[in-house]
């Protein structure tokens, strides 16, 4: 017999709510955070704007991330770990200069043949790829091809969180572009690399769209507000601040 017998009075519960909503933040922040300040990742050289990898680094105690930001970042994390090839989480490194700061470190998702590929979680699966996303890939290849690997395609690979519909973008990379995008994430890295050192803070983006979404505009702002910096260093739109 397919019998009911109970019947219990269900109630929606805050407080048991608030309660594993704390242990679960904290639980997904103690998996998903890294130390990230005292090394240069190729993440932190693709975005227009310098200054939101110099802040990572010199701030990182300022900076507090919303829940929403942490699970995001968790759910983004465990999906990385699904293997989708052979070359998994291929990790990379470049010395550039001597310490501190002086290594470019990355990781790339997966490699099949000469393709190399990124993984990206998003809400919304964009109609064109995001500029910082191919850089980022390219990065990658002219780290790889500096390596000595053959490099051919670079692709990301979109994935929406909710409903996990797919969309890929793919360009090829000549002998002259890797050379050229090794040569600017150098550059890239060896400026970071000068304005942590030297405490120069870099200049502002004009996208506002970045800024918009950047995880750092307060402390952006309040440095901004700082005094010394009547001290700018208008010629080279830098300029030092005491920290
Ligand atoms: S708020 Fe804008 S200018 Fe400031 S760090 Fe973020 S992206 Fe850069």
């Amino acid at each position: 017999m397919w019998s009911e017998k109970i019947n219990v009075g269900v109630k929606e519960n805050r407080r048991l709510k608030d309660a594993l909503d704390l242990i679960f933040t904290n639980k997904a922040k103690g998996e998903t955070l890294e130390d990230r300040r005292f090394e240069i990742h190729i993440s932190d050289l693709v975005k227009e704007c310098p200054r939101e990898a110099w802040i990572s680094k010199k701030y990182p105690e300022d900076i507090e991330l919303q829940r929403k930001s942490v699970l995001k970042m968790w759910g983004g994390k465990k999906l990385h770990e699904i293997e989708l090839s052979r070359e998994h989480e291929v990790e990379l490194r470049y010395r550039f200069a001597k310490e501190p700061y002086g290594v470019i470190v990355g990781t790339v998702d997966e490699i099949i043949n000469d393709i190399v590929i990124d993984k990206k979680f998003y809400a919304k699966l964009p109609r064109v790829p995001y500029k910082q996303h191919v850089k980022q890939v390219s990065y990658y290849m002219a780290l790889l091809w500096r390596h000595g690997k053959k490099v051919r395609m670079g692709a990301i690979y979109y994935i929406n969180r909710s409903s996990f519909a797919t969309r890929v973008f793919t360009f090829t990379m000549s002998q002259e572009d890797l050379e050229k995008a090794f040569e600017e994430m150098v550059e890239r890295a060896s400026y970071l690399r000068q304005a942590i050192i030297h405490n120069w803070v870099p200049p502002k983006t004009n996208n506002e769209v970045e800024c918009s979404r950047c995880a750092f505009k307060d402390i952006c702002k309040s440095i901004d507000t700082k005094k010394n910096l009547a001290n700018a260093n208008r010629e080279k739109d830098e300029y030092e601040i005491g920290i």
